[in-house]
């Protein structure tokens, strides 16, 4: 059994000008000690997936349905005090700016002891010692004295470091890391890979790291997931999908990174066309305007996910499945 298995996840918001349909019928699984990214575009979804999982949504979800099964418990079945427990405790959550979620009031100290108290059934005299352990262990120098210090006086690398603090102190099975490297300069971005790759190899943590980056995905993950318009539109083992993407939508991210990790970006840049408006509805492919290679059937028709080879899956009708000798 897989540690989370998402199934024909719907999330969508009431807007003034309609329903947007942020997530339509996404699935996916993580095995134990795994590291799944979610990539695409800003607006394709993937933020919403993740913050469905933690049922983080704001006031104006119309519907959150599917199935979030971790370890075989339906979240979506949960109370909010149930929930409560469930974040920190069993999924741990890091995001792209820490400064927005850290308290700028109470020292990093304060806010770490406070997570381990709130979560952890341990003595109070033994609160301190666990939450300096955690900002040892995700390399904070100097961590007794840092910890007197208020977010302001850390930089950002500091910052999302204490932030990966926050987020592991109560050892979780799974970690939601959404673009955790993005504000940083690419040498922290390197270095906070390389931390959350130890914890993981230490702590056997499971990761879906959300991102934009396909440097990141090449360097930092086991398997993908492609999201277009809050579809899943392909999904393949990182390597496999980098090296042969059977999308025209992966294609195009692919192919507008000339020099993958070579001129040390690895951004996706942006692909001609807009996203189809999520309150419409939509008749066949969702990528249809902006593929090259578009044909009439493909606007009447929206293609299924299909196998096109093993552990390979895409949706599009003109990817051809892999003939096996
Ligand atoms: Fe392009 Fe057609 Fe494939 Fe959609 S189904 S991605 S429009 S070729």
């Amino acid at each position: 059994m897989s540690l989370l298995d998402v199934r024909n996840l719907q999330t969508h918001f009431r807007t003034r000008g309609g329903v947007n349909r942020a997530v339509e019928g996404v699935s996916f699984h993580v095995d134990a000690g795994e590291t799944l990214a979610i990539v695409g575009e800003s607006g394709c979804g993937k933020s919403v997936t993740s913050m469905s999982i933690m049922r983080l949504l704001p006031e104006n979800a119309a519907r959150s349905a599917g199935e979030i099964l971790l370890n075989g418990r339906n979240l979506l079945d949960l109370s909010e005090a149930q929930m409560r427990d469930v974040r920190g405790n069993e999924i741990g959550m890091i995001f792209q700016e820490p400064m927005t979620s850290l308290n700028p009031v109470l020292t990093v100290g304060a806010q770490v002891k406070e997570t381990v108290a709130l979560h952890q059934s341990i003595p109070s005299a033994d609160v301190h010692d666990r939450a300096l352990r955690m900002l040892e262990l995700v390399g904070i120098p100097d961590a007794a004295r840092r910890m007197t210090e208020y977010p302001h006086q850390l930089s950002g690398g500091m910052r999302q470091r204490i932030m990966i603090a926050l987020a592991l102190v109560c050892q979780p099975k799974l970690l939601i890391a959404d673009e955790p490297t993005t504000a940083l300069d690419v040498t922290i971005q390197a270095q906070i890979l390389e931390l959350l790759r130890d914890i993981q190899r230490e702590q056997g943590t499971s990761i879906i790291l959300i991102t934009h980056d396909l440097g990141v995905v090449a360097e930092a993950t086991d398997r993908t997931v492609v999201m277009y318009a809050g579809r899943k539109i392909e999904e393949a083992p990182t390597a496999t999908l980098l090296a042969a993407p059977r999308h025209p939508y992966t294609q195009g991210l692919l192919a507008a990174v000339p020099r993958l990790g070579g001129d040390g970006s690895g951004r996706l840049a942006e692909i001609p066309g807009q996203v189809p408006d999520m309150r419409k509805p939509m008749t066949g492919c969702a990528f249809a305007n902006r593929c090259a290679q578009a044909t009439d059937f493909c606007r009447a028709h929206a293609p299924a996910l299909e196998r096109k080879a093993p552990g390979h899956i895409a949706a599009c009708h003109l990817a051809e499945p892999e003939i096996l000798a």
